[in-house]
């Protein structure tokens, strides 16, 4: 089975030096919080371009702490989508906020801005678009809003780590950029991790307080906190694979390449290419009408395509009947009924790129 990810892989291309890496921290007696965590925080700022990145958790509570550091909370809307992972909308209400959800655009997947005004109430304290799929929203559109409307604008770049927008890495142009290390994706550990990063010293200060029990002074408490804590072994990782990063999300672009120019012919929805956007595809997904038949059919001649997602959030069991939407949410609904992940990860061979092209050309000349 061709997977459409692979992190096994990833550890395999970088086996030596992430070897090497965990013996060191083993030896060193610091596990949580150390050098390697202080070094690791440093260079990704550097890469981003950005004066501080204080790492956490994991990517679920890089938006918490984010949102909470940015002074949101009770009584406070964010705006965001449904077309998402959970732990977008579920960092929202651990910040104990009120997440409204508004559709996307359709091209895209991502926070549709023309939608955005109709959602604005008096307590609408910020946005937080999703670079979902590793395709950055639209900057330029969202920071107007941000601004003319005295909103925060925070990032969600789970999905998105390495990716541009006119040039310029996303996470540093809202007030907090917020990124995930679990190990599918672009930049991946070997457990959880998460980063916020920002340009905002406040914020900075505040995020950095509250994920070790509100401590400024160890063991004192100076604001309420929680533990969110990145661990020396996981950095010790990244720190490997990081300056390797754009050389594999330029690999995973030529995967894209290679498909969308293969699949121009078939009746399939390919990614959308934004002129002021460098997409990173953390996943390549296709839209297809028929998309349980297109994935059994997959599943059957040895590719295991994935969905990403099959239920838009304000349709799970834990929010439907409770969460506020702004308007319908027709796109994302559609989406969540057609999209399909295709195969794609650095270490993916140009021949298993051509036998999953040749799969869906299969599909469609049996004339489903
Ligand atoms: C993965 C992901 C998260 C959450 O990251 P975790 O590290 O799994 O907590 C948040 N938002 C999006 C869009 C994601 O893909």
């Amino acid at each position: 089975m061709i997977p459409y990810a692979n992190p096994k892989a990833q550890y395999l291309t970088h086996r030596l030096a992430i070897d090497a890496a965990l013996a060191r921290v083993l030896a060193s007696g610091q596990y949580i919080l150390g050098e390697e965590v202080r070094q690791f925080e440093q260079e990704f700022a550097q890469f981003l371009g950005v004066a501080h990145a204080i790492s956490c958790g994991s990517g679920t509570e890089a938006l918490h702490l984010a949102l909470v550091a940015a002074g949101i909370g009770p009584g406070d809307e964010v705006i965001t989508v449904s077309h998402t992972a959970v732990a977008t909308v579920a960092a929202i209400e651990l910040a104990g906020a009120t997440p409204v959800l508004v559709d996307i655009d359709p091209a895209t997947y991502t926070l549709d801005p023309a939608r955005v005004q109709a959602a604005l109430t008096p307590r609408t304290k910020a946005i937080l678009p999703v670079h979902l799929y590793g395709q950055p929203a639209d900057l330029t559109a969202l920071g107007e809003l941000a601004r003319r409307y005295g909103l925060r604008l925070i990032e969600d770049c789970a999905q998105a780590t390495g990716a541009q927008w006119q040039g310029k890495r996303v996470g540093t142009f809202g007030d907090a950029g917020c990124f995930s290390f679990y190990p599918t994706k672009n930049l991946g550990a070997l457990g959880d991790g998460g980063m916020v990063v920002t340009n905002d010293h406040q914020l900075a200060a505040e995020a950095r307080r509250r994920r070790e029990y509100g401590w400024f002074d160890r063991y004192i408490s100076s604001c309420p906190g929680w533990n969110s804590r990145l661990d020396e072994l996981q950095a010790a990782v990244l720190r490997v694979k990081l300056p390797f990063l754009d050389a594999e999300n330029r690999r995973r672009q030529a995967i894209a390449d290679r498909y969308d120019s293969a699949l121009a012919e078939l009746e399939v929805g390919i990614p959308a290419r934004q002129p002021a956007a460098s997409h990173v595809f953390h996943l390549y997904v296709i839209r297809h009408p028929q998309r349980e038949q297109l994935l059994a059919h997959c599943h059957a001649h040895g590719v295991a395509p994935g969905v990403h997602y099959p239920l838009p959030v304000h349709l799970q069991p834990a929010y439907r009947g409770r969460i506020a939407t702004a308007g319908p949410l027709t796109e994302s609904e559609r989406a969540a009924r057609e999209v399909l992940s295709l195969p794609i990860y650095p270490e993916l061979q140009p021949e298993e790129v051509e036998m999953v092209i040749a799969t869906l050309r299969a599909f469609r000349e049996e004339g489903r």
